[in-house]
């Protein structure tokens, strides 16, 4: 079993510039190959002739290619190629774009089996780019459930299928990391059968069972993981932070503090003189104020004599919450220092070396925080912003800074409460249930491209008042084909400025841009050098202009609720009245009822109940919105039974075994190592 552990670089017919394009794909041992699920499967067990092939639906053809291939040559390099196959029902028409080399390949008068689309132009069938293989290699791929993997440059799918294969084959027995009484008790599928049929479904009932026992397996590990760090947090011994007054900061402020952020304060400075280490989780709306409260855990530790430290997911808000520190804490001497990856090596080390002596009190950073070499003299309160975009690998690395320092996680996002108990089961939480007073909710508005000219003058207007604008573009990947309606960030911006509002002044910011670009004409549209901001969702998170009392959003179908409710939130944080207008032709009915639900609420827990409902679970917890690894094949909301249940029989294991000694449950440990990879001293 050792051999699961080799590099897979080492493998037939991998290599080292294939071992190198298999990480990208997370893929470096033998397990991580047979760990990498397919992310779908195609079923080449249905035969049609030609003539009875259902249309549009995809399906196996056997047919004889009945004369030599030719090739055509289209305008702007675009080639195809063209041939036709028979069989005794009838001619199929394939065509294959860019892929001239088949002409070769394809031999006239050989019968091979096509996979794909069968279309109809009049009264010919065709087929576009089909799969194929010859009828006399038949087995290998046809006939058979196809997995069908992710993939990335250098790697094809019959290269992963084949080392696949090839592990498989040499792998005589996969430790079974589910004891034997817990696969009994929910007549779960042995390990190797279901790593087999997970990769090379014998039928349908074989993947599911395959599929049903890995989802357990992989909720167990989880679960497993969750607990040890929760058992272990209760073990360990808090710094004590002395209860004292809190008077002498609320006094300095230049508003008072809403009752709801009093309450969060005493509950934290409760848990923090309380000998264990405090673990709470601080939800707020977009505008409840949670870094006041952040400020006032600080300054409270400060006091007391301990450093803290506080990470926010990008340059622009770290940069703003140093900022407001600065503001609310150096009148009582307390000395903020920044530590962002944009910063030279010989800044990030004068920062460091200030924190590991003593010098500075506060750390407020990026990432840039968790890298190895920056330590602190006395690290006792950590806290991180919008949690959600933090892994808990990347939490427990901030806490490794210190000894069992106290933790503070702010998020803007209210989650289900069901996932909530299981993700945060050993969080405190403390909900800010309160706007500050003076807030005139923003009124929103969803309309159409007809109220184009009216929203346009409606800007001029407010810019008029002095106010600010942004207006906020749905970020497209570099590799996206940008549909006609979408509109880029930049070429919009140039676009506005040229055509319709040349008198005013219009910047623009976009993910592609660097850090320092980004911070540059932030701070510049802060400080009023513009009157319109037009960007992609980077300033969705926390960004703070009192000024800015309009945001458009363009194409807003194409966001999510719970985004569009912390896009709005940009706005209505002055005094001014303030909008939201909502710019879609999308005319379904889906799109219009999600965007309907804006214009009736601000409140952003019901909006994010209603977008769990409206868009399904799958969506709602997409790319790591919940901040725990990526599961390989469990759909954490989907999969909420099995997660109860797997959580159980981890509590059971853990309660009997809470170090996971016992040999029989060293399978479990290494895989829970191996989960939190980055941080294996946490599990040691
Ligand atoms: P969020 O919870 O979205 O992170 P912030 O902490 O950014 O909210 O606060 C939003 C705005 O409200 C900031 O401009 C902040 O200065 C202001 N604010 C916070 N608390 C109060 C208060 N008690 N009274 C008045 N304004 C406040
Ligand atoms: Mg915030």
């Amino acid at each position: 079993m050792d051999h699961l552990n080799d590099n897979i670089q080492y493998m037939k017919g991998v290599g080292e510039k294939r071992a190198a394009a298999f990480q990208k794909l997370g893929v470096r041992t033998v397990r991580d190959l047979l760990s990498n699920f397919p992310r779908a499967y195609e079923d080449r067990r249905t035969f049609y002739t030609i003539s009875e092939a259902p249309i549009d639906t995809p399906v196996c053809v056997r047919a004889m290619v009945s004369g030599t291939p030719s090739a055509v040559r289209a305008r702007r390099g675009l080639t195809f190629l063209k041939l036709k196959a028979v069989d005794e029902t009838g001619v199929l028409d394939i065509t294959y774009f860019n892929q001239n080399w088949l002409k070769n390949t394809l031999a006239p008068g050989v019968t091979y089996i096509f996979y794909g689309r069968v279309g109809e132009n009049g009264r010919r069938r065709t087929m576009t780019n089909p799969a194929f293989e010859r009828e006399d290699d038949q087995g290998v791929v046809t006939g058979r459930i196809l997995p069908i993997y992710r993939l990335t440059a250098g790697i094809n799918q019959k290269l992963i299928m084949q080392c696949v294969r090839t592990a498989l084959d040499n792998t005589q027995e996969i430790p079974d990391i589910l004891p034997p009484a817990v696969r009994g008790k929910y007549e779960l599928a042995q390990a190797r059968f279901s790593y087999e049929n997970i990769h090379f479904p014998r039928d349908d009932i074989s993947l599911d069972q395959a599929r049903t026992r890995l989802v357990f397996e992989e909720l167990y590990v989880l679960a497993g993981a969750l607990e040890l760090m929760r058992s272990r947090r209760k073990e360990s011994d808090g710094i004590v932070i002395p209860d004292t007054s809190m008077d002498g900061f609320w006094e300095k402020l230049p508003f008072s503090p809403t009752n709801a952020q009093r309450r969060a304060v005493e509950e934290a400075i409760e848990d923090m003189r309380s000998g264990k280490p405090m673990n709470r989780l601080l939800q707020g709306d977009v505008g409840s104020g949670k870094t006041l409260v952040a400020a006032a855990l600080i300054w409270r530790t400060v006091q007391s004599g301990y450093q803290a430290a506080f990470m926010a997911p990008t340059e622009i808000l770290a940069e703003q919450h140093f900022q407001n520190l600065t503001d609310m804490l150096e009148p009582y001497g307390i000395r903020v220092v920044k530590l962002t990856g944009s910063m030279t090596a010989a800044q990030k080390r004068k920062t460091v070396e200030n924190l590991t002596l003593g010098q500075a009190d506060v750390a407020m950073g990026t990432h840039a925080l968790i890298s190895a070499n920056v330590s602190f003299r006395d690290l006792a309160l950590v806290i991180t912003d919008e949690q959600h975009r933090f892994g808990v690998d990347q939490r427990s690395a901030l806490t490794g800074k210190g000894t069992h320092p106290h933790v503070l996680v702010m998020s803007a996002t209210p989650i289900p409460r069901t996932l909530a108990l299981i993700i945060y089961g050993d969080l405190d939480i403390s909900v800010l249930d309160e706007l500050p007073p003076g807030r005139t909710p923003v009124e929103t508005f969803a309309v159409g491209e007809e109220m184009r000219v009216r929203i346009w003058n409606f800007v001029r207007r407010l810019v008029g008042e002095g106010r600010q604008v942004f207006i906020v573009c749905p970020m497209v990947e570099e590799n996206e084909a940008l549909p006609e309606n979408v509109k880029s960030a930049q070429e919009y911006a140039e676009e506005l400025q040229r055509d319709i509002f040349p008198d005013l002044r219009v910047l623009c910011i976009h993910g592609r841009m660097k850090a320092k670009e980004k911070d540059a004409v932030m701070t510049a549209f802060a400080a009023g050098e513009a009157d319109i901001l037009v960007s992609t969702t980077v300033i969705e998170v926390g960004v703070d202009i009192p000024n800015a009392a309009l945001m458009i959003v363009e194409n807003a179908d194409r966001f999510g609720l719970s985004q569009l409710h912390q896009l709005r939130g940009r706005v209505g944080r002055g005094k001014h009245k303030s909008y939201c207008i909502l710019f879609s032709d999308s005319r379904t009915e889906s799109a219009r009822s999600r965007l309907g639900v804006m214009t009736k609420t601000n409140d952003g827990f019901l909006i994010s109940q209603e977008d769990l409902r409206l868009r399904g679970p799958g969506d709602f917890f997409g790319s790591r919105q919940h901040g725990l690894p990526d599961m390989h094949v469990a759909d954490l909301s989907a999969d909420m039974r099995v997660l109860k249940q797997a959580q159980q029989e981890a509590q059971k294991v853990l309660a009997a075994d809470p170090e996971l000694k016992n040999p029989e449950n060293w399978p479990l440990r290494d895989r829970i190592r191996e989960l939190f990879e980055l941080h294996a001293d946490t599990f040691n």
